[in-house]
């Protein structure tokens, strides 16, 4: 059995979906699982309505009742005469929706947040089903929070393994076996007590791969706007060009250091299944896209990953004490804590340096945790260049009209923090 994953990009409009269900009759197995994301920008616009619930609910809800006929505008196009059970399914995920924005009772922000940010799959994946089913392809939708169990770590679920692996092979297992599609969200989980989980913004691959390696799925299949991995982001350099194959760690490295291609947590599960990974283009299926897979790295060009919004955070000591291991692990102590991904580091006899996302609210509670003992310099607005396979050619044309503030080298692994630039850098247009 394979599992292919669809992101927003693919379901976007009616004829996204057409495109998606052409896919599927095309290159699908006998046993095939689908996972799909919401459609469009649609959970950007769901934290929209999540801040306003907690600001103006009437905004709250008209944002919300836009979201609902963007949508009946997708299914209008796709249909001759409308689905009745769509649209009661439908109606039911926003109704409840509306329901958590009225409600009065004070509760946690985080939480809200994921009672909230699944209608977008719950809905897309309605709607796909419906679509499927009306072209032939036989399709079941299974609701992803019956399978994808986590604990109560709102907006990063955290999957409980055997659980989740029982549930999933449950629920599958008859299904694929009847040749029936099996189709599911992405993103969203549940806890043992029945609250909706987000598993983290763009965790939908992240999904599909620990439904591939419950299933011990042949092969899973990412379909993107991009023709397969590319050596950098094409919205920000030119020149890229494609990579035909990667190994798991090489994927896993590029993706912990930003590269938004793949969730960073989709590799580690089909490394251990030993299960192919493959990236390709909805938009020419036919094509070879790139295979993550195996142990072997062949020669890799330098490949490029920016991170914008970042700070650098200067901890020294008050008292000129060195900085010294308690000091060190109280600091990643709160870090975890606070959920900081530290993306640099570096220390000097009383000072400590992080790289880590500027994010404001997180960073006032840090300081305010470690004030006694450190004297806390922030510096924002930088961007984070890390180059993969980095050769002495490329680096001072990347750093060209470039401030750099900090520089980090490991083998072949270059990290530079810089002052962020307008958005488009590498354009040749702009040189
Ligand atoms: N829809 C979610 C997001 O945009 C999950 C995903 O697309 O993977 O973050
Ligand atoms: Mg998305």
């Amino acid at each position: 059995m394979n599992v292919f994953k669809f992101g927003g990009a693919s379901v976007k409009d009616a004829n996204g979906i057409r495109n998606v269900a052409e896919i599927i009759s095309k290159y699908r197995s006998d046993e095939l699982v689908v996972v799909v994301s919401a459609t469009g920008k649609t959970t950007n616009a769901l934290e929209q309505v999540i801040q306003e619930k907690f600001e103006n609910k009437t905004n709250a809800l008209q944002l919300l009742r836009k979201i609902r006929q963007d949508h009946e505008v997708i299914i209008q196009d796709l249909f001759n005469s409308l689905p009745a059970e769509l649209l009661r399914s439908i109606n039911e995920y926003f109704v409840e929706g509306e329901w958590v924005i009225d409600e009065d009772r004070e509760m946690a922000y985080d939480y809200v947040y994921d009672q909230i940010i699944g209608i977008g799959e719950l809905v897309s994946s309605q709607i796909l089903a419906s679509y499927l089913l009306e072209k032939g392809i036989k399709t079941k939708c299974i609701d992803a929070r019956s399978m994808i169990i986590t604990d109560d770590t709102w907006r990063e679920g955290r999957i409980q393994w055997t659980s989740t692996n029982a549930k999933i092979r449950d629920n599958c297992n008859s299904i694929l076996r009847d040749n029936i599609v099996v189709l599911t969200q992405g993103f969203i989980g549940s806890t043992a007590e029945n609250n909706t989980v987000s598993l983290g913004r763009e965790g939908s691959d992240y999904t599909a791969a620990i439904i591939s390696a419950a299933l011990e799925a042949q092969s899973m299949t990412i379909w993107k706007d991009v023709p397969g991995v590319l050596t950098a982001d094409p919205k920000v350099f030119d020149n890229v060009s494609k990579l035909d194959h990667l190994s798991f760690l090489e994927a896993i490295e590029m993706t912990y250091y930003g590269a938004k291609v793949i969730h960073p947590k989709t590799i580690q599960p089909l490394k251990n299944k030993n299960i192919p990974l493959y990236v390709k283009s909805f938009l020419h299926p036919e094509k070879e896209g790139t295979l993550i897979f195996g142990e072997i790295d062949r020669d890799y060009p330098p490949i490029v990953v920016l991170e914008s919004n970042q700070s650098l955070v200067h901890f020294s000591s008050k008292d000129l004490s060195f900085i010294a291991e308690d000091h060190l692990a109280r600091l990643f102590g709160l870090f975890d804590k606070f959920r900081i991904k530290v993306n640099v580091m570096r220390n000097t006899a009383i000072s400590f340096t992080v790289c880590i996302q500027y994010d404001k609210a997180k960073l006032n509670s840090l300081i305010e945790k470690v004030q006694d003992l450190f004297t806390v310099i922030v510096e924002p607005n930088l961007d984070l260049y890390t180059i993969r396979h980095c050769n002495d050619s490329m680096l001072p044309r990347l750093l060209e009209e470039k401030i750099v503030i900090m520089e980090e080298r490991i083998r072949k692994t270059v990290q530079v923090v810089v002052k962020s630039a307008p958005v488009i850098i590498h354009k040749k247009d702009h040189h």
